[in-house]
């Protein structure tokens, strides 16, 4: 029998508008685009902001096909979530076919979602007329409530605090349940009620988490976000297994998603920041949720030989210090071979002998550990951090 297993990547995980500063890079910059493959091969495009584009330019047929095809589940029609869609090239061929839902905005009345299109693409927004977009598009309404079975996968939406509206959705498949509630603030006792309901016994548990709880008690109160705090509390309430903490703010840098990520960390264990090119695999065997994290290191790599101590907190939260040689280098990061197993989205603290002109001295870096994977030494891993400092 095979295991089945569904495949969360995270394409676009920034709120509100597209960053490139630098200093959000790690995190990426493309607003909210997330991409769900459940076992039976039915694909699941969770909104449409600018990281969009990218799923649509790595786009090809899986392997064994398409299950019962793509389903495009738009949450509400703010810019950050919608802006992706005169991007997407698969769009403009014909053989493609997509299933778009949304729900009925009271601004725009029936077909809003097609209305969208039309208005995205309207003389003089856009440069290209919608008549190219050839692939077939068809549109369903949904409303909270409603719930959906696509394959073997079943879809509740639900609605969420947020101004003008907002749809969570919940797909349960057979390798796990992916909750997608983005944009949403609490402070509404029938919709947390609502986002209860969409978490409960979650095994992925994706919440807005733009700002900090101190600016939401403030300055950002009624502007339809939410914080880690929140997220824990309301992950806790419903028994949901592991929180992503999403819809970063335009405004956190790096620096500071990774302190709001350390502050969740002390209050829940399974906590990750949704991270662009991120991949959680559900229902393997040995470990139901994996995490994995893209190759961020684009530098010329050198294989090196420097002798190096390595400092940081293991999966299960326990303190280490151990020696070992970096082998590889470049000037973002390094691939370190480690017999501990540091929590993904941990710092490690690296002390490594280098050369200078003056004999070895000691370099002190603050690495970010952004993948672990098999290392060909037998009892080791392979830690890919990225040097932040
Ligand atoms: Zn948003
Ligand atoms: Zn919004």
């Amino acid at each position: 029998m095979t295991v089945p297993i569904a495949k969360l990547s995270f394409w676009g995980v920034r709120g509100s508008t597209p960053t490139v500063d630098p200093a959000t890079w790690r995190y990426g910059g493309n607003t909210p685009c997330l991409e769900l493959v459940a076992p039976d091969g039915s694909q699941f495009i969770l909104d449409c902001g600018t990281g969009l584009r990218m799923l649509g330019s790595r786009w090809g047929v899986p392997e064994g096909g398409r299950g019962h095809g793509t389903h495009i589940l738009v949450t509400h029609y703010h810019w950050d979530h919608i802006q992706g869609i005169p991007f997407f090239s698969p769009l403009y061929v014909e053989s493609n076919e997509f299933h778009f839902y949304s729900f009925r905005s009271k601004f725009l009345g029936r077909d809003s979602l097609k209305q969208v299109f039309e208005a995205q693409m309207a003389t003089p927004y856009f440069p290209v007329d919608l008549s190219a977009m050839c692939a077939k598009r068809r549109f369903k309404e949904v409303d909270g409530g409603d719930v959906i079975q696509i394959g073997e996968n079943k879809i509740t939406a639900r609605w969420l605090n947020h101004p003008q509206g907002c749809l969570g959705f919940r797909i349960e498949t057979p390798a796990g349940i992916v909750v997608y509630a983005t944009d949403n603030e609490p402070g509404d006792p029938k919709l947390e009620e609502n986002l209860r309901l969409l978490a409960a016994d979650a095994d992925i548990f994706i919440n807005d988490a733009q700002y900090t709880p101190e600016q939401l008690a403030t300055t950002r109160r009624g502007w339809g976000h939410s914080s880690w705090k929140e997220g824990v509390k309301i992950a806790r309430e419903a028994g949901a297994k592991t929180l992503v903490l999403f819809h970063h703010d335009p405004d956190s840098t790096d620096r500071m998603v990774d302190s709001i990520l350390r502050n969740a960390r002390e209050e829940f264990d399974s906590v990750f920041a949704g991270s662009e090119g991120m991949v959680i695999t559900l229902g393997s065997p040995d470990d139901g949720v994996q995490a994995h994290m893209p190759g961020t290191r684009t530098a010329l790599r050198r294989e090196a030989q420097f002798r190096a101590k390595v400092a940081g907190v293991t999966e299960g939260g326990k303190e280490f210090e151990e020696e070992t040689v970096v082998r590889d280098l470049s000037l973002q990061g390094a691939l370190i071979s480690l017999a501990h197993l540091p929590k993904l989205q941990s710092e490690l603290q690296v002390i490594m002998e280098t050369p200078g002109p003056d004999g070895l001295q000691m370099m002190r870096l603050r690495g970010y550990v952004v993948r672990i994977d098999q290392s060909p030494e037998k009892g080791r891993i392979a830690v890919g951090v990225v040097f932040t400092d």
